[in-house]
């Protein structure tokens, strides 16, 4: 290990890296690099990590994580030294989140942001770091306003900003205090985590998260941060989460999907690759699963987009891969029971005009949900080779059936009442 590594590590900035999970295919690695960008060579250079301590499996979580697959124990401490010597882990020390702030990939670039959420989220960054006793999963989305909005991911605390001047915070439950200027963001965000681990440890356990807190509590917790109850903000459309996207000074992103948030070495470093060829120097990487290549001419913007295409990435905003979640499963981890990655993209094809309209599909290779903890219209547990059929719930729910693929797409054919359909399949 070298001796900056050491150092780093002596300091304990990189404890999330250090403690990865395990997971039915190895040790998973979230990586957090500064800002959430990387260069062209930095990308190619985790695609070479990957591949070398691993099992080549890279993913993209639903929060912007980059996370590495099936990392051999063994080879952990060497991944790890190879992270901080590449300047990839930016992470903060102790029990609490590695990162806390969420923001939209183009935070500090794209033309209708209202104020630069990146340096917002930079300052909430460190201040969050001085507050001791927050939970792991606690998370703050800062939001700059445009229409890259973040208001579909769950969040502790929401700041948004409604003008160049003035950003409001959220709490659940649309309970919004304020108005801040952006220079006093920071110091009302202390002041609430101050309160919220305060509350949190009054509780004997039953205040985990920023939501368990009661309307009284919540109250309490505003008054005593120096805000005011605020009406909620406008509500905004969803966000197109692939495409172009204007930045500042003339340049133009594109934002990209994983299919189901996934690639491998090859494909890592094929992107890596690209983005150099279409001479950018930055990639952030995005909470919808995917990447932004960033400061583009619109020209090089159009040839990317197409060799992206051509790669199979997800570079329309109706794509119906958008609506699916699916996990590594089989045969890449060991406890999958079904080929998800394969399987979903049949079902995505099948499923299009469904998918288009709304519905969501989650494909998982067991019912350890690694790729969608929570609820979709449809999900799809692997079970010897087929799938618990399960609508309108999570993988820990009832089953109404239990398919094949090739009856689960024969059943949702367009035109007919999807449950129907497939609880005529036990009959
Ligand atoms: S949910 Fe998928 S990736 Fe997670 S352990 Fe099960 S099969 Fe493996």
């Amino acid at each position: 290990m070298s001796a900056s590594a050491r150092e780093t590590m002596r300091r304990g900035w990189c404890p999330g890296t250090l403690r990865p999970m395990l997971t039915g295919d190895g040790l998973l690695v979230r990586l957090h690099p500064p800002r959430n960008a990387l260069t062209p060579g930095q990308l190619a250079h985790v695609a070479e990590l990957a591949s070398r301590h691993g099992n080549g499996q890279i993913e993209i979580s639903g929060r912007g994580n980059l996370q590495l697959r099936g990392i051999r124990e063994d080879a952990h401490p060497a991944l790890v030294d190879d992270l901080l010597v590449a300047g990839l882990v930016d992470e903060a020390d102790g029990d609490g989140p590695s990162r806390l702030t969420l923001t939209s990939p183009l935070a500090g670039r794209a033309t209708d942001e209202l104020l630069d959420a990146a340096a917002l989220a930079d300052a909430v960054e460190r201040a969050g770091r001085g507050v001791t006793g927050l939970p792991a999963k606690f998370s703050i989305v800062v939001d700059g306003g445009g229409a890259l909005a973040l208001d579909g991911f769950a969040a502790d605390l929401r700041l948004r900003a409604v003008s160049a001047e003035t950003v409001v915070f959220g709490l659940p439950g649309e309970f919004w205090l304020g108005p801040a200027a952006p220079h006093e963001v920071a110091m009302y965000a202390a002041h609430l985590l101050d309160g919220f681990v305060a509350a949190s440890k009054g509780s004997s356990g039953k205040v985990r998260r920023m939501r368990d807190l009661s309307s009284d509590e919540l109250t309490q917790l505003a008054t005593l941060s120096g805000l005011r109850p605020l009406p909620a903000p406008a509500s905004r459309p969803k966000p197109a989460s692939s495409g172009l996207v204007a930045e500042r000074d003339d340049r133009v992103a594109l934002l990209a999907g994983l299919p189901f948030g996934r690639t491998d070495t090859a494909g890592l470093r094929r992107l890596g690759e690209l983005a150099r060829n279409a001479g950018l120097r930055e990639i952030r990487v995005s909470p919808w699963r995917g990447l932004a290549f960033c400061g583009l001419s619109a020209d090089a913007a159009s040839i990317l987009q197409e060799a992206l295409r051509d790669e199979g990435l997800i570079v329309e905003p109706n794509d119906p891969r958008l609506a699916v979640s699916a996990c590594a499963g089989a045969p890449a981890c060991a406890r999958g029971e079904a080929a998800t990655l394969a399987n979903a993209a049949v079902l995505a094809e099948a499923m299009t005009p469904m998918l288009a309209g709304g519905l969501s599909l989650h494909v998982s290779g067991c019912a350890k949900s690694c790729a969608h903890p929570g609820i979709a219209d449809l999900t799809l547990v692997g079970s010897g080779g087929g799938y618990n059929v399960i609508v309108g719930g999570s993988t820990g729910d009832a089953a109404i059936a239990h398919l094949s693929l090739g009856e689960l797409v024969r059943r949702l054919e367009p035109g007919q009442d999807i449950r129907a359909r497939l609880e005529a399949a036990q009959h």
